[in-house]
């Protein structure tokens, strides 16, 4: 088996992992779900911008449930605003679902374009789903009205170490090493 393979391997058979918070849609919850899921990745070795990364990608998925999903000071009051984060992890993948169970995006494909918010008038720039899908390698967005919102991302970690090794292992056998 070639060395490469066997690291791929070793990286894959590395054991799985989950974990789930619920906490209320408050704004200082959302450092809680940032630093868990940036305890959760640590395991997987990320490089400092891969984590920063996912955390910045679990901020803007966070802060929207809290900002959007229930609307304190529009008509709909919800008297117990959640939000769910699954972390999971598959080998080198890590998968993020955040929930909430509050308002619903009406249109999907509109909030996911750049710049367009429906609060411009908090400052909001429109950017956090721009963000979402810029810094991980797959985001999906599943909503309904008045039911709420779900975002999957996925992330890969490590792949750039991979090809580092291949790309080495090339090296030593152009220069006759082995
Ligand atoms: P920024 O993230 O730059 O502060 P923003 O939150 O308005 O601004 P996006 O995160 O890209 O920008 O979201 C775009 C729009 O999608 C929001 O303005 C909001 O209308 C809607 N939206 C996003 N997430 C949710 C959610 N969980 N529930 C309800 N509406 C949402
Ligand atoms: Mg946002």
């Amino acid at each position: 088996m070639r060395k490469e393979d066997v690291m791929e391997e070793k990286c894959m058979k590395q054991k799985e992992n989950q974990l789930y918070i619920e906490f209320p849609a408050f704004p200082e919850n959302e450092r809680i779900a940032r630093m868990t899921a940036a305890a959760f990745l640590a395991a997987m070795n990320p490089t400092i911008e891969e984590m920063d990364d996912v955390k910045t990608a679990v901020s803007e998925a966070v802060t929207n449930c809290i900002i959007h999903a229930y609307d304190y000071e529009g008509h709909e009051v919800f008297k117990a605003p959640k939000v769910e984060m699954l972390l999971e992890r598959q080998g080198q993948t890590c998968y993020v679902t955040i929930t909430d169970h509050g308002t619903g995006i009406e249109d999907i494909e509109q909030a996911m374009e750049p710049l367009y918010t429906t609060k411009p008038e908090e400052e909001r720039s429109g950017m956090g789903f721009s963000f979402m899908e810029a810094f991980m390698n797959e985001l999906k967005v599943e909503s309904e009205q008045g039911k709420g919102t779900k975002v999957y991302m996925t992330k890969r970690i490590g792949s750039s170490m991979i090809q580092s090794c291949t790309f080495t292992k090339k090296e030593e056998q152009e220069n006759g090493k082995e």
